[in-house]
């Protein structure tokens, strides 16, 4: 996708603290970070919203998940704990239109979240 910031980062025409990759999955550093450890998984398929998932992205949604549990260890908080979030429109305050999965660690967090 031409004009997407997350497509860039993958194509690497724009810098990111890039911390774990795959064949499907990417996972960079936030660049406005939430907690002490905010990481942005992302598919390498340009898939705008989770309305726009198809059956077929099944494997790629689960390479997601299987990265998030990939990254917990390598960060040493798989035990300690994270959290996961994707935001969907407008409601939830989704800004860049690739779907990403929030990972956030290394403090407290609360619920509901805001
Ligand atoms: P969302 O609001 O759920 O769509 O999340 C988009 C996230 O992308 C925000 O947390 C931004 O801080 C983050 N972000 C925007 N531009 C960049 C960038 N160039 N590199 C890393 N993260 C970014
Ligand atoms: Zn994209």
């Amino acid at each position: 996708m031409e004009n997407c910031l997350f497509c860039k980062i993958i194509n690497r025409e724009i810098p990111a603290t890039i911390i774990f990759e795959n064949d499907n999955v990417l996972a960079f550093e936030d660049i406005e970070p939430q907690a002490p450890i905010h990481l942005l998984i992302i598919p390498k398929k340009h898939i705008a919203t989770i309305n726009d998932i198809e059956p077929s992205d099944k494997k790629i949604c689960g390479d997601m998940l299987l990265a998030a549990k990939e990254i917990a260890s390598i960060m040493n908080v798989d035990s300690r704990g994270y959290r996961t979030i994707f935001n969907t429109n407008e409601d939830a305050g989704q800004t860049v239109f690739h779907i990403h999965m929030h990972f956030l660690a290394g403090r407290k967090m609360k619920w509901p979240p805001g």
